[in-house]
């Protein structure tokens, strides 16, 4: 009989594990749009990474993709509720899945804009070195069909938006995207608050370059307001401190690598999750000795 109570008792632990994973992976919240201001609204929620949406005059202009057909039909739907305005534009800021796998499930005549470096990183190898999925020819029409070197301004009848490039940081190819009227801008994953930095070095990332783009990014726009791909909306003083968290970080790791710490003693310093920007830093100085 106790053997029986202690195998139920097993049994109902492995089925309410079950079911709490279960629930945890199920747990993905509908699509919603949140307002900024004056037609501007945050995409938050579904599959993949925060964005935009802004509805111009004759037109609306969305800003990064989500990654799954359930996620991009809920923004459109919810898109729809505000404006009858169709999609004419669709920005990436970088070339990273949870930001352009959706790119496929908008309509075709939807034009899809990024920096020139991004386009190219849509083709780099996966980090495992299998190539990438938009090798596929039926995924050809889902890359960026229009690139701009530095700057470019889309015009929604009345309503401006400009595209700009600061350099290198995350990938060699994010684009900021910057609302004049709302003082907004939308930085894709060049700022994280929370959680360490992500350095992509495979897709020529680096986070000494990160530094001086986000200072260029500073020094150019007359921003208020910063969102970003996974973090709340920002303000100046939250991008300044994340510049000088990296960049005490890069010279703690500098002073270690002086004392001739190896890689693994550094790593060892700090947490699981910082390991990845610790070791794309610590990568960087030595590349430079
Ligand atoms: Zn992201």
């Amino acid at each position: 009989m106790k053997k029986n109570i202690k195998t139920i008792l097993i049994s109902f632990n492995i089925l309410l594990c079950v079911s709490i994973s279960f629930a945890q992976q199920q747990e993905v919240k509908p699509v919603r749009l949140s307002l900024i201001s004056n037609g501007l609204y945050e995409i938050l929620d579904g599959r993949g990474a925060n964005g935009g949406v802004y509805i111009g005059d004759n037109g609306v202009l969305v800003i990064d993709a989500k990654m799954d057909k359930e996620s991009v039909d809920q923004t459109i739907a919810e898109i729809g509720k505000i404006t009858d305005n169709p999609i004419k534009y669709l920005v990436n800021t970088h070339s990273d899945g949870d930001h352009v796998n959706g790119n496929q499930y908008f309509p075709e005549d939807v034009i899809i804009i990024s920096q020139e470096n991004c386009r190219k990183e849509f083709f780099v190898p996966k980090r495992d070195g299998s190539s990438s999925d938009w090798e596929n020819p039926a995924l050809a029409a889902f890359v960026p069909e229009i690139t701009f070197r530095d700057q470019m301004d889309i015009y929604l009848g009345s309503k401006k938006v400009e595209l700009w490039y600061f350099g290198a940081g995350h990938t060699t190819g994010d684009a900021v995207v910057y609302i004049p009227s709302e003082k907004t801008a939308f930085l894709g994953d060049q700022f994280f608050e929370g959680r360490p930095q992500l350095i992509h070095s495979y897709k020529g990332g680096n986070s000494f370059e990160h530094v001086k783009t986000l200072t260029r990014l500073l020094e150019t726009l007359d921003v208020e307001k910063y969102c970003s791909g996974h973090s709340e909306i920002v303000n100046r003083q939250a991008i300044t401190d994340h510049i000088d968290q990296i960049q005490e970080l890069q010279q703690k790791i500098k002073s270690l690598i002086d004392k001739n710490k190896s890689l693994d003693e550094i790593k060892s310093e700090y947490t699981e999750n910082e390991s990845r920007l610790v070791e794309s830093i610590y990568n960087e100085i030595k590349a430079l000795l």
